[in-house]
């Protein structure tokens, strides 16, 4: 990208709020690559996200909203790991250079950065084709956490019960109205911003999650439908799961906005929650409650870890036959694609 590469990085990456000193960051961005300290005794988490325009963004979302998703939506891995924040770094792939956009998307980006203490350390920024590429962000965040603590998918065991924090399905049912394919007057004007919300700025479980370390078995963030995302647990630890539909927390917004008859499906498949999904052993779940009441974080009970394979979905004790599969990029057959796969 010719000689204004640097240009960029300075006057938009460079700023205050986004590339600030941090304790865990001995040298961050300049030189040809960053520095870390990770304390002793400690295990570095490192997770990446890419996002492409036109999949996994609308093409005409509000730089600043995009500035500030993309990076909870990486600190919500950070979270599923039970890992503290250290720094992130940052590719991007321009089309054109927009400095309208530049600006406001890295003042997004540094909203979020500066309420983590997660600074900006380094990254790449390359031209791409106009026609050819679509512009791209990619991000890598960094976290830390003591030795052997970390929360990981296969920790669960039988009889652990699950739990969800906040609502699903709210960012699936935003990403309908945003995109014309819902029924947009079922929900008032209050509800409805309050659904595209929860698309744009989900709800950071950073904070939530440090607290899990020493109560859940195993965690995963909800990207892609709870179906999915547990099914990812249940697989890991070698077991099956149990989950009571009449348990999942569905906001009013929500209820308000879907029919009955598609609220389950879109609240298991939707996607995009980024709520931590995880098991607690079941002598710990009164601390447990009690911990996440302390930090503000709602949960809710959904079900439990059991013998066998696969999730079982149950009302009043009888189990249902759903077929719900979470969002797939590469969808193999037509048995594969549900109807979200048209939907980004
Ligand atoms: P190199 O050629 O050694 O890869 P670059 O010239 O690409 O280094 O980048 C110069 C410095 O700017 C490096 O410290 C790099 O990490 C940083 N940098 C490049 N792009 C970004 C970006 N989008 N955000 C933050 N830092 C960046
Ligand atoms: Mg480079």
């Amino acid at each position: 990208m010719a000689s204004d590469e640097f240009d960029i990085i300075r006057r938009y990456f460079q700023r205050p709020e986004l590339a600030f000193a941090a304790p865990g960051v001995a040298l961050g961005i300049g030189d040809d690559g960053a520095l870390l300290r990770v304390g002793p005794g400690q295990e570095l988490v490192m997770s990446m996200d890419l996002l492409q325009e036109g999949v996994h963004f609308l093409p005409e979302t509000d730089p600043f909203l995009l500035g500030k998703r993309v990076l909870l939506v990486n600190l919500s891995d950070l979270a599923a790991m039970g890992a503290q924040p250290v720094c992130f770094t940052l590719a991007l792939s321009l089309p054109h250079v927009d400095p309208l956009w530049l600006e406001r998307f890295s003042a997004g980006l540094g909203v979020v950065a500066s309420a983590h203490t997660c600074p900006l350390v380094g990254g790449d920024t390359t031209a791409c084709h106009p026609e050819r590429g679509a512009l791209t962000v990619c991000i890598q965040v960094h976290g830390s956490v003591p030795q052997g603590a970390a929360l990981l998918r296969s920790g669960a065991h039988e009889g652990d019960m699950i739990y969800v924090t906040g609502t699903l399905g709210d960012a699936a049912a935003g990403l309908m109205l945003l995109q014309g394919r819902a029924q947009a007057e079922r929900a008032t004007p209050a509800q409805r911003q309050a659904l595209i919300e929860a698309f744009h700025l989900p709800e950071s479980r950073v904070r939530a999650a440090l607290r899990l370390r020493q109560l859940a078995s195993a965690a995963i963030d909800i990207s892609d439908g709870l179906a999915s995302d547990l099914g990812h647990i249940a697989r890991a630890s070698g077991l099956g799961a149990v989950v009571n539909v009449d348990a999942l927390p569905l906001s009013e917004a929500f209820r308000s906005l879907i029919p009955e008859q598609e609220r389950l499906a879109l609240a298991l498949s939707g996607g995009d929650d980024y709520e931590l999904c995880f098991t607690v052993p079941s002598d710990h779940t009164e601390m447990l409650e009690q911990q996440m009441r302390e930090a503000g974080t709602p949960v809710a009970c959904i079900g439990y870890i059991a013998a066998g394979q696969g999730v079982r979905w149950q009302r009043d004790g009888e189990t249902l036959d759903l077929k719900v599969r979470g969002y797939n990029h590469f969808p193999t057959d037509s048995a594969d694609s549900t109807g979200s796969q048209e939907r980004r």
